[in-house]
């Protein structure tokens, strides 16, 4: 905030004074570029998607995937979706990118369906603001329709905040999708503010437990630190006795896998297995692993 930034600058001196106007600045100069590129990025091109695989461990097959979005801008280097996401949510531009990524999902589906792969649902990231607007319906059906694609193999991951807010509107659009065959999934699950009592009343299939968690497991004696295993094991007895699908995210080591295997999380997704990869590779691994 510029306020408190310039308070904090004055009673630092007259250089940090202009250090911090200068970085406001320039922070405001990146949030342009930013915003301007994205105007044109969907036009120009610029964006396209990367898979990464959600492994079983008990069985070693792929048992699904996640799409993520990669923007290549000719003037900002390496940018990643943290960083430009927020404000394509802000611009309101994350609801035509949303509906261009759920196009391109079900293309590809449609593509490696045609080699004759064992084929995995593979999950979308769709924003709040996206699915506030209640569109989403709409771009899944047309999308899945054009490309003779079964609803089940899309899945919607979408963050606690925006399922767990106890709105009947939300329970409904969920319930919607849901009788329409996609699958719903919870992300980052554990970070939020929610009310676990109401996660009964959702039509959903699967939680991810937040990668925050898995970080903290870094050796064995991490596995009896009830500070450190509390909140995955809470998630994932939650997730058996409500009968749900679980998947771990951001799962790094061997150690982390196998606390998880140990304390009942089959599931994995991370840089451990595989981190997120083009199309083609994730074609060459669903050969090898579905
Ligand atoms: P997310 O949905 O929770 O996705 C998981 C993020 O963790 C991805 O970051 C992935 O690359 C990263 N990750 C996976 N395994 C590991 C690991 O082992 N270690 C570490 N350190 N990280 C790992 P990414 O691709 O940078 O995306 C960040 C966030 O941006 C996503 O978090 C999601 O919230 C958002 N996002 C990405 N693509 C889309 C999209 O198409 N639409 C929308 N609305 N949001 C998206
Ligand atoms: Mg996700
Ligand atoms: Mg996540
Ligand atoms: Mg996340």
């Amino acid at each position: 905030h510029a306020d408190s930034a310039m308070y904090l600058a004055k009673n630092k001196g007259r250089n940090n004074y202009q250090f911090f106007n200068q970085k406001l600045e320039s922070q405001a100069e990146r949030y342009m570029l930013i915003q301007h590129g994205l105007h044109r990025a969907l036009k120009l091109k610029e964006f396209y998607i990367h898979y990464q695989p959600k492994f079983a461990l008990d069985s070693s097959l792929i048992v699904g995937a996640e799409a993520l979005l990669r923007w290549r801008s000719p003037t900002l280097e390496d940018i990643t979706p943290a960083e430009f996401i927020p404000i394509a949510e802000e611009t309101g531009y994350i609801v035509d990118i949303g509906c261009w990524v759920i196009e391109q999902v079900c293309q590809t589906l449609a593509a490696w369906k045609a080699t004759g792969i064992n084929l995995v649902p593979i999950a979308v990231n769709i924003s709040p603001i996206q699915f506030h607007r209640g569109n989403i319906k709409k771009a899944l059906l047309k999308s899945t329709i054009n490309h003779r694609l079964d609803p089940s193999l899309l899945q919607i991951e979408l963050t606690e905040g925006v399922v767990m807010s106890g709105q009947q509107k939300t329970v409904q659009q969920l319930q919607e999708l849901k009788d329409l065959r996609f699958s719903i999934s919870i992300d980052d699950f554990g970070t939020g503010y929610s009310s676990l009592s109401y996660l009964r009343e959702l039509p959903i299939d699967e939680l991810k437990i937040d990668r925050s968690f898995i970080m903290e497991i870094s050796d064995e004696s991490s596995f009896n630190n009830p500070h450190l295993t509390a909140i995955p094991c809470a998630v994932i007895d939650l997730a058996k006795n409500l009968g749900l699908n679980l998947v771990a995210e951001g799962v790094e080591t061997e150690i982390q896998s196998r606390f998880l295997m140990q304390k009942g999380c089959n599931v994995i997704q991370g840089y451990l297995f595989s981190a997120p990869v083009d199309k083609d590779r994730m074609w060459e691994l669903l050969k090898e692993y579905s």
